[in-house]
Formats: C-alpha cells, structure tokens, sequence
C-alpha cells in the first residue's frame, strides 16, 4: 500500500541541520550568522535522539572541519590567484595571506555547523534516520 506520509528528504535535513534520526528537530539553536552564538542542542526536541552520543563525540567534527578548511583555504587560494591576474610575486603574499584569513574567520560557523551535520548525517552509523519519527 502507499505511503501518504511525506518523507523529509536527506538533502533538505542536511541543508537545514536537522535531526539525522527524524529529519525534523534542529541539531543547532539559532542561526547559522545570527547575533547569538550557536550552540549544539543536547538532543532533538522532536524525537529525542542525543546529538552528542557519547562524551566528546564532537571531536570527531574536528577532523570534518579540519578537511572542509583545507578545501576553502586552497579554493580561495585560486580565486585569488585568477582574480589577481594571476600575481605570484612576494609582495602579493600579503594579499593571499589576507584573503585566506578573512575568508576562513568568515566560513568558520559554517564549518561549525556543517562539520556536526556531515559527522551525524553520513559519518555515524549508530544514528539512522528513521521514518517512524518523521511525522509532524
Ligand atoms: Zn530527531
């Protein structure tokens, strides 16, 4: 028989940080460049599943992080490279150093924010997503 309930898909809970389990509670408090800091919420507010599984779960987020960094660092490092007209002197050193500076203190709460998601979306095999919470 079909299934008249809407499913969230993963894409959507990915992109709006939601809960891996039921793809509706929010993993974070806030926005993601609000005023307020953003903080990890304890455990979905729709069904229940903690975020932070086991004590120091999040460091694990660094490694994600670490890698999402790396990308930005050497993509922004290109754009440069092409936007300047290609300059690969010493004194454009600066301007390299700025840019990628700049830009990671820019990325740096979304890579907060996305690191968690990546890590309980795809990287967590003891939280799945599970339509039976999947419903308002
Ligand atoms: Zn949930």
């Amino acid at each position: 028989m079909g299934n008249d309930l809407k499913k969230t898909s993963k894409f959507y809970a990915i992109i709006k940080g939601k809960c891996p389990q039921c793809r509706r509670g929010d993993i974070f408090t806030g926005n993601i460049y609000g005023f307020n800091i953003q903080r990890t919420n304890y455990s979905c507010s729709h069904c229940n599943q903690r975020f932070e599984i086991e004590p120091g779960y999040f460091y694990a987020a660094m490694y994600v992080s670490y890698a999402m960094n790396m990308i930005e660092m050497i993509s922004m490092g290109f754009a440069t490279y092409y936007l300047s007209g290609g300059r690969l002197d010493f004194d454009s050193l600066w301007l390299y150093v700025g840019v990628i500076f700049l830009g990671s203190l820019l990325l740096s709460p979304l890579n907060y924010r996305y690191s968690r998601i990546i890590l309980l979306h795809w990287l967590s095999p003891k939280i799945k997503y599970n339509p039976i919470f999947d419903k308002p």
